[in-house]
This record gives structure tokens, sequence and C-alpha cells, in this order.
């Protein structure tokens, strides 16, 4: 991987994984095509390849993951309604048993008793054999969650970043509106959009366009420490900071290094190390108020993010 040009990221980082387990037959022979080809690994190949033949095999992931949940489900349903008619059928016994006992009949009595002793057997393993089959269910569904959680985490990824797509921003942003906030806290949001992006493509080509975002989401992906803050590709050139339990101070702070980094960031041709280009990024940051929805509150900061563009680009400002 190393030898490749290829950013170090999750999706590259699935790519080699998928390719060294072995587990993927036809990535495998795809990307030996590749490197046999001598073309070496880019980051536009990477992005094909997951693709091709990563993203799809999550839909098929998906179908499996349901269609064994579906078979489990139904088994355990099965075993659960013959251990219902089974007591169904006991207590009809039980029944019988009482008015006979009632009726003070020893000739009635004796057949009843019999009946009884061998349905407590009967209850007795039927209500075993659903307690084994809800115990191993138990585990199956431990391990189909934990295959279903990746699924659904792959399908959430941005796969040109590496971090949270619009769908994994939309998520996201429903769970901070829904938590409470902690004393002397706020839930903060944060937009970015980088500056003149379209004079890169139009200048460099859309290749190199691809690359700055590729960085862009990088610095992003490292500027959150805090396992609970979430950095997002919204859309295009624009990204956003899910910063919950945050102050507003420190979420500008954040931004503000994100900024930095940006401006920092130098885009060299891989060959000479000759400095390609530079970018700026703006970005706005507000805090979550009490009657917030998603709408008001992305709308607040893209409201910031307008009054940084307008005010000369390359800053970041907050609206309370
Ligand atoms: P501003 O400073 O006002 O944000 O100007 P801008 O040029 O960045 O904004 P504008 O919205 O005019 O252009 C955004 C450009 O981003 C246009 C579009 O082609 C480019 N873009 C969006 N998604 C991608 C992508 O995935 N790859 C590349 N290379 N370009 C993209
Ligand atoms: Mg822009
Ligand atoms: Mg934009």
């Amino acid at each position: 991987m190393g030898k490749h040009e290829a950013a170090f990221n999750p999706v590259t980082f699935t790519l080699w994984y998928e390719y060294a387990a072995g587990i993927n037959p036809a990535l495998t022979a795809a990307m030996d095509e590749v490197l046999n080809s001598g073309k070496g690994m880019d980051d536009g190949t990477v992005i094909t390849l997951y693709q091709k033949h990563i993203a799809p095999a999550d839909e098929a992931v998906m179908a499996k993951i349901s269609g064994e949940m579906e078979r489990l489900l139904t088994s355990v349903a099965q075993t659960a309604s013959q251990t219902g008619d089974q007591a169904g059928a006991f207590g009809d016994q039980l029944t019988g048993l009482n008015q006979a006992l009632a009726s003070r009949d020893v000739e009635l009595l004796r057949p009843r008793l019999t009946e009884v002793i061998a349905g407590t057997a009967e209850m007795k393993s039927s209500v075993e054999a659903l307690q084994q089959k809800v115990s191993t269910s138990q585990d199956e569904i431990n391990r189909l969650r934990s295959d279903l959680d990746r699924a659904t985490s792959e399908a959430l990824l941005c796969p040109m970043t590496g971090i949270l797509n619009r769908r994994g921003f939309e998520r996201k942003i429903e769970s901070l509106l829904s938590q409470q906030t902690a004393d002397g806290h706020s839930h903060c949001l944060v937009m970015l959009d980088i500056d003149h992006f379209k004079k890169v493509n139009d200048t460099h080509g859309h290749l190199m366009g691809d690359r700055v975002l590729q960085a862009v989401g990088e610095i992003l992906r490292t500027a959150v420490t805090d396992a609970n803050h979430a950095a997002a590709r919204y859309g295009g050139e624009e990204f956003a900071l899910l910063l919950p339990q945050t102050s507003l101070d420190q979420s500008i702070e954040l931004a503000e290094a994100v900024r930095n980094r940006t401006k920092a960031m130098r885009i060299r041709n891989r060959t000479t190390q000759e400095v390609l280009l530079t970018v700026t990024i703006s970005g706005g940051v507000t805090a979550m108020k009490p009657d917030d929805d998603a709408a008001s509150l992305i709308s607040r900061a893209d409201a910031a993010l307008y009054a940084a563009k307008n005010s000369g680009r390359d800053r970041v400002i907050a609206q309370a």
C-alpha cells in the first residue's frame, strides 16, 4: 500500500484489507490487473475499485443479513408457537384433571392423572427446546448485529474522503438534536466551504480538485479527536463538523484550526515536489438552540458561512 500513490484513508485501507485477506475474488482480480499493468494505485483507481467491488457488496451483505435474520426469527417463532400449542393442550389437561377432582370419581380421575403426568413431561421438554433455541438465537443475533453495524457504517461514509457522507451527516445531526446538553455545554455545528474551488477545477483539472477534497477531508478527519465528534462531507466542496457537548468558543477554535491547516497545506507534484496549489476555506459556526430542528440549525450555520464568504473568505464567523 505504501508503494502506491493513493492517499491512506479508510477507503484505501478497506481495499487493501479485502485484497490481502483474499475475501473478495472480483476485487482481487481487478487489483491484480492494475498491479500487473505497472500503473500503480492512484486515488482515482481506488475510488473506482471501491465503487465497483466493495460498495455493491455492501448491498449484497445487507440482503444476506436480512435473509438470515428472517430465517432465524421464523424458526424461533415456530418453536415458540409449538410451545404455545403444547401449553394450550396442557392447560386443557389440567382443566380435565380439575373437573375429575371435583367429581370425586376415582375411575374418572385415574386417566386424567396419567394424562397430566405425560403432559407435564412433554411441557418440560418443549420449554427446554424453546430455551435452547432462544439462547442459540441470541448468539446468532449478536453476530448478525455486528455484521449489520459494519455494513451500515460503511454505507454512511464518503468513499472519496473516508469521512461521513451526506447520509451519515443526517444521521449524526438527528442524534445530536436528540441529546441532552450537559451543564455549561451546547451542541455546535460548523459548516465549511472551500474558497474559489471552481477555479481549482478550471485551472488544474477535476482530478486535482479531487486530490484537494481528499486532503481537506483528511484535515477534518484528524482535527476531530473527541470520539463523539464527527466530520462529514456535506456535498461537493462543503464539509461539516458536528460537535455535541462543545461550547461555541471551542467550536470556533476547532474551525480555526481546520482553516489554518487548510491554508498551510501544499498540494505538490508527486515527482518533483513542486508546489502546485494552495487553497483556503471559510467556515460558519453556530450553537444549537432549544427549539432548533436540523433545518434551522443548518440554515444558521450556513448564514454564518455566507457572511464569512462575503467578508473576504478564509475566515470563520460565528452566529450564536
Ligand atoms: P466560493 O468561494 O464562493 O465557495 O466559490 P466556489 O468556486 O468554491 O463555489 P462554487 O459553488 O461556484 O463551485 C463549487 C465547485 O465545486 C463546482 C464543482 O464543479 C466543484 N465540485 C463539486 N463536487 C466536486 C467533486 O467531487 N470533485 C471536484 N473536483 N469538484 C467538485
Ligand atoms: Mg466553495
Ligand atoms: Mg459550495
